[in-house]
C-alpha cells in the first residue's frame, strides 16, 4: 500500500512509550523497538497531536504559530512520519510473521548431568513444578553424546562469528571430567575450522577445588554461581538432602573462585523467593562482602500456590529495590564506572542493540539444550522432558516440533501482548515460566505485566539519562549477551 500524499494526510500519534532521562524527553518507538530523543520542535509536534488527529495543513499552521519556519515544519513532519512516531491513515495491523524456517545455532547448553548434590526446594528441575521426566534415562552425559553435540553445534552454526557452549546440570561439576574433555575437543574442532568457541557454566559452587578453578581460569570459562545471599537467606532453600544449608560449604569456595579465576568476571545468580526478597542486602553481600563482579536476580519460577512463591506485595518491594539499585547504577555510569547489577546491564544491552523480539529469548532459535540422553530441548530448563523434546542429537532437530514451539511462542500468537508497549523486549516472557503457570509454552506471562512495564520504564530512563550525559558509556553494550 502506498502512503497518501503528505498534504492529504490526517496525522495522529504513533505507538510509543514516552519517558524522560537526564533532562531530555524520549520516545520508545514500539513497532521498531527504537529510542528517539525529542528536540524542542519534535516535542512540540508530539504535544500538538496529543489532543486530536490533525490534518497536514493544520499541523503546519500550528507549528508555524509556535515559531517554526514552514520548510522546517514540513521536514519535521516527514521525519517523524517515517520514524513512525506519528502515523496517518487507517490502522493496518502488521501481517503475522512466520518463525524463520532455519536459524543458525549460536549457543548449545549441555546438561552434563541431571544429578545434583543439593536439594533446593524451588529447583525447576527437581522441585514440585518440574517438567523433566528423567526416569530410565542416563544420569550422566557420556563423551559420545557430548562429541556429537559439539559437532552438531559447529555444523548448525555456519556463518556465526561467535558461538557458545554453556555447561549446565543438575550440578554441572558432578561431571567435571566430561567438561574437560568437551573443552579440549571443541577447541580442537573449532580451530580446525578457523573458529573459536566461548564457554561458560553455572554451578552451585559446592564442588569447586583449586584444580577446577585453575582449569576454568586457564580456559577462559565464564562462571555463574547460583547463590541467594547471606547465610540466613541462602540457607532457607539452598540445602543438602538432609536439610543442612550449603552456605558454609560454598562461601570459602566462592572466595577462592573469585580470587583464583582471573580471566573472566564471576557472576552470582540469585533466585528470589518468599522471604528472600531483600535485594539490596543480598546485592551488598554478594558484591561487596564476597566480591562477585556482577549479580543478577530473578524471581522464582513457580506456580502461584507454592509456599516460596512471592506475593504481589513482595514483588512490589522487589521492584522498589530494583529501582533503588538502578539509581545507584546510573550514578556509577555517569562517572564511567560499571555497576554490578546485571539486570540493568542486560536490558541496556538490549536497548543499545535495538532488539525487537519475535520471541522472548533464543530458546529453539539460536539456543538449544541437550540432555544427558542426547535429547534436544528448547533450552536447559526443558531438558529431559519428553513432552518438550525437539529431537535427538543423533538424528538432529525435529523441524516440525521446533516450528510448532516457535509458532506458539511468537509474539503474533500472543493476543494480549499486541497492544503492550513493552513487547519489543518482553515478547510475552519465558516459555518455561509460561508452561509452569499456564500449562502452555506459548501463553504470555500475564501475571507480571505491570511489573515488567515498571521495570522496563526504569531501564529506559536509565538509558536516556546515560545517553544524554555520558553516551560513550553505552558503547560497551554493543555485543553483550545474556543467556
Ligand atoms: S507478557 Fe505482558 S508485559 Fe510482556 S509483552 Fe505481553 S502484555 Fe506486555
Ligand atoms: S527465558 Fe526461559 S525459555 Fe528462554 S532460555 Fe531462559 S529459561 Fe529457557
Amino acid at each position: 500500500m502506498t502512503a497518501a500524499p503528505a498534504a492529504a494526510r490526517n496525522y495522529r500519534l504513533g505507538e510509543f512509550h514516552t519517558f524522560e532521562g537526564g533532562g531530555s524527553r524520549f520516545l520508545y518507538l514500539v513497532p521498531a523497538g527504537a529510542i528517539f530523543e525529542l528536540d524542542e520542535a519534535a516535542a512540540t509536534l508530539i504535544d500538538l497531536l496529543s489532543d486530536a488527529e490533525t490534518p497536514h495543513d493544520q499541523l503546519l499552521t500550528d507549528l508555524a504559530a509556535r515559531g517554526l519556519a514552514p520548510e522546517d515544519a514540513e521536514q519535521l513532519i516527514e521525519e517523524m512520519f517515517y520514524a513512525r512516531a506519528i502515523v496517518a491513515g487507517p490502522s493496518v495491523p502488521a501481517p503475522p510473521q512466520n518463525a524463520p524456517a532455519v536459524f543458525p545455532l549460536q549457543t548449545l547448553v549441555l546438561n552434563l548431568t541431571n544429578q545434583c548434590n543439593l536439594s533446593c526446594q524451588y529447583c525447576y528441575e527437581f522441585g514440585e513444578d518440574k517438567v523433566a521426566t528423567p526416569e530410565g534415562k542416563p544420569k550422566f552425559m557420556d563423551f559420545d553424546t557430548a562429541r556429537a553435540s559439539v559437532d552438531f553445534l559447529l555444523e548448525q552454526s555456519a556463518g556465526r562469528r561467535a558461538i557458545h557452549i554453556t555447561f549446565f546440570g543438575g550440578e554441572t561439576l558432578m561431571n567435571f571430567p566430561l567438561l574437560k574433555q568437551v573443552v579440549a575437543y571443541a577447541n580442537q574442532q573449532a580451530a580446525a575450522q578457523g573458529r573459536t568457541i566461548d564457554f561458560s557454566l553455572t554451578t552451585n559452587a559446592t564442588l569447586l577445588t583449586p584444580d577446577i578453578i585453575g582449569f576454568l581460569s586457564e580456559h577462559h570459562i565464564g562462571v555463574t554461581v547460583s547463590m541467594d545471599g547471606p547465610k540466613e537467606m541462602h540457607d532457607q532453600l539452598r540445602v543438602f538432602a538432609n536439610g543442612r544449608g550449603s552456605y558454609d560449604i560454598i562461601e570459602p569456595r566462592v572466595r577462592a573462585l573469585i580470587q583464583g579465576h582471573r580471566t573472566r568476571p564471576i557472576t552470582a545468580r540469585v533466585t528470589l523467593t518468599s522471604g528472600v526478597t531483600d535485594v539490596l542486602r543480598i546485592y551488598r553481600h554478594l558484591k561487596h562482602d564476597l566480591g562477585f563482579h556482577e549479580v543478577g536476580f530473578a524471581p522464582v519460577t513457580t506456580s502461584p500456590n507454592r509456599l516460596y512463591a512471592i506475593n504481589e506485595r513482595g514483588m512490589d518491594s522487589v521492584l522498589d529495590q530494583f529501582q533503588a539499585l538502578a539509581r545507584e547504577y546510573l550514578e556509577f555510569a555517569l562517572r564511567g564506572e560499571l555497576h554490578g547489577f546485571s539486570n540493568v546491564s542486560d536490558t541496556l544491552a538490549e536497548l543499545c542493540q535495538g532488539v525487537n523480539k519475535s520471541h522472548p529469548c533464543g530458546a529453539a532459535l539460536g539456543l538449544l539444550g541437550v540432555g544427558p540422553s542426547g535429547d534436544i530441548a528448547p533450552c536447559h530448563r526443558f531438558v529431559d522432558s519428553d513432552a518438550h523434546a525437539l529431537g535427538h542429537i543423533s538424528t538432529g532437530v525435529d523441524r516440525a516440533k521446533q516450528g510448532e514451539f516457535l509458532r506458539r511462542g511468537h509474539i503474533d500468537s500472543k493476543y494480549e501482548c499486541h497492544t503492550c508497549w513493552a513487547r519489543p523486549l518482553c515478547a510475552g516472557g519465558c516459555h518455561h515460566e509460561a508452561y509452569v503457570h499456564y500449562g502452555d509454552t506459548g501463553h504470555p506471562n500475564l501475571h507480571y505485566c505491570d511489573w515488567i512495564r515498571g521495570w522496563t520504564d526504569t531501564c529506559l530512563r536509565i538509558y536516556g539519562a546515560i545517553s544524554a550525559r555520558n553516551p560513550g558509556f553505552l558503547q560497551q553494550f554493543a555485543e553483550r549477551k545474556a543467556l
